[in-house]
């Protein structure tokens, strides 16, 4: 695993950016690890921290059949050597699942709950700290994680105009907000909502830091909602590969780029402005059976 100190800030060169008189830089935490997503691993950070000084024999954790979290749960574990469990939302799938099959080779035992029980996962959380075992919610969204996503900020080799990162919980960008913020740094941060109604992300950032305002929640790039897909938005991900050598998923950090492209063409940023991008990684996402069905019609 990379140590993140070493914070590779690099220049995307696609003409339509130039064309703007726009400096655009990413962020390439998804070179962190292959599976431990850049900001799962920053969240994981922490949580493992105070895992250690609780004592508990192992970490539960929550998520879907194609959670990234869950994915890099896994292998931050088998890397610590700590045990863990992985609550999976729903029947387990009857077809190959990458993600699972992936989590069983580091160790993780899985748990299958209907998607009735999930709802009430509290519920769960308590059974299994009452038998001795350290709870990281869903999407390692807690205090713990927003800690471990300041440290974006810190790294920063540079300043910018703006900050954009795709939002799932909103947890890595309430740590990038707090971060500026703590820095008293003139960069205004947009998150990119890959869900639908993605205005619930205001309220997580405020949860966090009540007086937060540098910020804006773009609520118009989820493309029909959590992994759902547009040919448009498939085809930008294989133009933007090919352009600039940076693979990215199409259930987050596509969305993030495409919005990018999309308000620079609509002339939202000065000439001369820089932005920077946060790759949070993700490639997981591109590599299940139907994601990829759906981005060999697109690209065909
Ligand atoms: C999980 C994930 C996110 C969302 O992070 P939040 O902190 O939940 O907003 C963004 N990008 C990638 C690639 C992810 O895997």
């Amino acid at each position: 695993m990379l140590s993140t100190n070493v914070s590779i800030e690099q220049k995307i060169n696609l003409p339509e950016f130039e064309a703007a008189g726009l400096d655009v830089f990413v962020k390439r935490d998804d070179m962190i690890h292959p599976f431990i997503s850049g900001n799962k691993w920053r969240k994981l950070k922490y949580n493992h921290l105070s895992f250690l000084k609780s004592c508990c024999k192992g970490i539960v954790t929550f998520g879907g059949a194609f959670s990234n979290h869950i994915v890099a749960t896994a292998a931050f574990c088998a890397e610590k050597q700590v045990e863990c469990i992985g609550i999976i939302r729903g029947e387990k799938p009857s077809g190959i699942n990458h993600v699972l099959i992936l989590a069983q080779l580091w160790g993780m035992k899985l748990e299958f709950v209907t998607r009735e029980s999930y709802k009430s996962k509290e519920l769960l959380a308590e059974r299994w700290k009452k038998e001795g075992y350290f709870i990281v919610p869903e999407g390692g969204e807690n205090e713990d994680g927003v800690k471990g996503c300041e440290e974006i900020i810190t790294e920063l080799t540079h300043t910018y105009n703006h900050i954009f990162c795709a939002s799932g919980t909103g947890c890595t960008f309430a740590g990038i907000v707090s971060g500026i913020a703590a820095q008293n740094l003139d960069t205004h941060c947009h998150s990119i909502p890959v869900l639908k109604q993605g205005e619930f992300i205001t309220n997580t950032v405020l949860g966090y830091f009540p007086k937060a305002k540098n910020f804006t929640v773009h609520t118009d790039y989820h493309f029909g909602g959590y992994a759902k897909t547009t040919p448009e938005l498939l085809q930008f991900l294989k133009y933007f590969a090919s352009q600039t050598g940076i693979l990215t998923d199409p259930v987050y950090t596509a969305k993030l780029f495409y919005s990018i492209a999309d308000l620079i063409k609509k002339g939202v940023f000065k000439k001369g402005e820089t932005i920077l991008a946060m790759h949070t990684g993700g490639l997981a996402g591109l590599l299940s059976e139907k994601m990829l069905n759906d981005v060999q019609k697109s690209i065909a």
